[in-house]
């Protein structure tokens, strides 16, 4: 369930050109197999600021754009319902030069969650630098 999760925000991603980073844990059905939802926000949004309060993100544009995805899967039925909103169409402050191996790297890690993935990152790559030159001014 995950890795179709995961085609379908790539898809929103290559879409739109922003990018959605897990918000809470999905909720599997205990009852149900391959049952679940999959809750993602705008990587922008404000609501995760205070994830990344005191980190090399504080550079990042916040907007208060609510931007949301919430995914529900239910393969049992053949049934898949995806809900995008969006309050704010803001600037995307990510050039498109952010490195493909960082890019590759968030979406392999998907499941991580803001905090994590942060220190994720930051294991493997120099993120003070890259960063700064994601954001476009
Ligand atoms: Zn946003």
């Amino acid at each position: 369930m995950k890795s179709i999760a995961n085609i379908i925000i790539d898809s929103i991603e290559e879409g739109d050109g922003y990018i959605w980073v897990v918000k809470t844990a999905p909720h599997i059905s205990t009852c149900h197999k391959n049952v679940g939802t999959f809750y993602l926000a705008c990587s922008q949004s404000n609501e995760l600021v205070r994830d990344y309060k005191e980190s090399n993100y504080s550079r990042i544009f916040w907007f208060n754009c609510h931007g949301m995805i919430v995914i529900h899967i239910d393969i049992p039925a053949s049934k898949i319902i995806v809900n995008l909103k969006y309050e704010i169409l803001h600037d995307r402050s990510v050039d498109i030069t952010t490195p493909i191996e960082i890019r590759q790297e968030i979406k392999g890690n998907i499941h991580l969650d803001p905090v994590q993935l942060r220190a994720h990152l930051s294991n493997r790559f120099d993120i003070s630098n890259i960063t700064i030159q994601q954001i476009r001014y």
